[in-house]
C-alpha cells in the first residue's frame, strides 16, 4: 500500500505493533495533506475493533429542561426562568414524551440544563424507577457528568454516594457531554461555571466502578488548539486505563447560531473527517467512535465510516424535539428511520447492527415482548 506522506509510515508501524500514539503523532495526523492514507489507517483501526459492523440504536431523545445558569459561551440552548421559551417538563410529561411513538426502543437519552427546580434526586430517582418498572427493555442513558456534579453539590453528597443512588435506581449509562475541551485555558474562557476536567474524569471513573457505563465527547471548532484536542484525547485514554467503562467517543462539532462564539463559524467537512480519524487512531482503548448524524449531518457521518467511525447513534422518536443542537442551527432533522441507517451503512460496505446503550445487540426487527406496549402505555396514563 502506498503512503504519500512518509511521516505516516512510522505511525502505521506503531499502529501495527499496538503502540499508543503520542501527541506529536496526533499533530502529524491532523496536519497531513494525505487524507487518503489517514482514512486507510483509521478504517483499519476501526475494523480491528468492530470488524465489518456499524452500530445504531432505536432510541428516544428528550431535553427535560433548558433552564440553566452556567452561561457557557458556546451554548444556544439554555434559558432563564422568565424566558417565554423556557421548557421544564414534569415527570409525567417526560414519561408521556418517551412513550409518544410507542415502546419499541432500547435506549432513553435525556440531558438538560442545570435547573435548580428539576435537577435533583427527588425528581430523578422516582422517575428512573418508574421507567425501569414500565419499560424493562429500555436502558437509561441519562445526565452528563456536569449534571451529576451539580446534583452532588446540591445534595452535599460525594460522587461515590450519588453514583451509588443513581445506579441503584437503574442508571445504565451516562452521556458524554460536559467534557467540552479539558484544557484549563479553554474552560476558564468558555465554561468557567461548569465542572472542571479533573472532576469530570473522576465522575466517569466512579460510574465505571459502580458498573455504570459511559461515553465521552469533545467539543471542537472554537478556541481550542490542535495540541489541546490531543491532550483531551490522551486524558481520556488514560482515564479508560485507570477505570475502564467508556464505550464510545463522540466528536461534537461546534454549531454557531445564537451564541457568543458565533464568529468561529461552522466546522468544515475536512476538519470533521480528520477529527473522526484522529480520534479513532489516538483512542486505542475505546471500542467505538460515534458519528452522530445530528451533529455533523448524515452525509458526513456516512463518510465518517470510511474514516474510523463505527456507530451512527440513535433514530430518536419521530416526534422528538432535540433542542441543544437545533437552537444552535443544526440542519439535521429530528429523526432518522432505522431503515435509512441500514441503507447508509450497507452502502458504505458494512453490516448494520442494532444495539442498546451498552452495545448488547438485537436483530433489526426485534420488538418488546407481547403485551409490553399496552402495559407501559397504560402505566403512563396514555391509553
Ligand atoms: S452547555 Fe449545559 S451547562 Fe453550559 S449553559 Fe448550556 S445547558 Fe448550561
Amino acid at each position: 500500500m502506498t503512503t504519500a506522506d512518509p511521516a505516516l509510515r512510522a505511525i502505521e508501524c506503531k499502529l501495527d505493533e499496538g503502540i499508543s500514539l503520542s501527541l506529536e503523532d496526533g499533530l502529524t495526523l491532523f496536519r497531513t495533506s494525505d487524507i487518503h492514507t489517514l482514512g486507510r489507517l483509521a478504517k483499519t483501526a476501526k475494523e480491528r475493533k468492530s470488524r465489518n459492523e456499524v452500530y445504531y440504536v432505536l432510541n428516544r431523545y428528550i431535553n427535560s429542561t433548558n433552564v440553566c445558569y452556567a452561561n457557557c459561551t458556546f451554548c444556544s440552548f439554555s434559558r432563564g426562568e422568565k424566558d417565554v421559551d423556557r421548557v421544564r417538563m414534569s415527570a409525567d410529561q417526560v414519561v408521556a414524551k418517551a412513550l409518544e411513538t410507542g415502546t419499541n426502543f432500547n435506549q432513553l437519552h435525556i440531558v438538560g440544563g442545570h435547573d435548580p427546580r428539576q435537577l435533583s434526586l427527588d425528581y430523578w430517582l422516582p422517575l428512573m424507577r418508574r421507567f425501569k418498572e414500565q419499560l424493562p427493555h429500555v436502558q437509561l442513558s441519562l445526565f452528563t457528568a456536569a449534571e451529576i456534579d451539580y446534583m452532588a453539590r446540591r445534595h452535599r453528597l460525594s460522587y461515590d454516594e450519588i453514583v451509588a443512588q443513581l445506579a441503584e435506581a437503574g442508571l445504565d449509562n451516562v452521556n458524554g457531554g460536559g467534557a467540552e475541551v479539558f484544557s484549563e485555558r479553554f474552560r476558564r474562557e468558555v465554561c468557567p461555571n461548569k465542572v472542571d476536567a479533573a472532576h469530570w474524569l473522576e465522575i466517569h471513573e466512579t460510574l465505571h466502578r459502580h458498573g455504570v457505563a459511559s461515553n465521552a465527547t469533545m467539543l471542537y471548532g472554537t478556541i481550542e488548539t490542535l495540541e489541546e484536542r490531543l491532550e483531551h484525547l490522551i486524558m481520556l485514554r488514560e482515564s479508560q486505563r485507570r477505570s475502564p467503562g467508556y464505550n464510545a467517543f463522540i466528536p461534537l462539532a461546534f454549531h454557531p447560531d445564537g451564541n457568543a462564539l458565533s464568529h468561529h463559524g461552522w466546522t468544515s467537512g475536512l476538519d470533521d473527517i480528520r477529527m473522526f480519524a484522529v480520534s479513532r487512531l489516538m483512542l486505542d482503548n475505546f471500542d467505538h467512535i460515534k458519528a452522530y448524524w445530528m451533529i455533523q449531518g448524515i452525509k458526513v457521518c456516512q463518510l465518517a465510516l470510511e474514516f474510523g467511525a463505527d456507530d451512527m447513534d440513535g433514530t430518536h422518536g419521530s416526534t422528538d424535539e432535540e433542542m441543544i443542537y437545533h437552537s444552535a442551527g443544526t440542519r439535521s432533522g429530528q429523526y432518522v428511520d432505522d431503515r435509512e441507517f441500514r441503507r447508509l451503512i450497507e452502502e458504505a460496505g458494512y453490516v448494520p447492527v442494532r444495539r442498546n446503550s451498552t452495545y448488547q445487540t438485537f436483530p433489526h426487527d426485534w420488538k418488546p415482548e407481547d403485551g409490553m406496549p399496552e402495559r407501559a402505555l397504560a402505566g403512563a396514563g396514555a391509553v
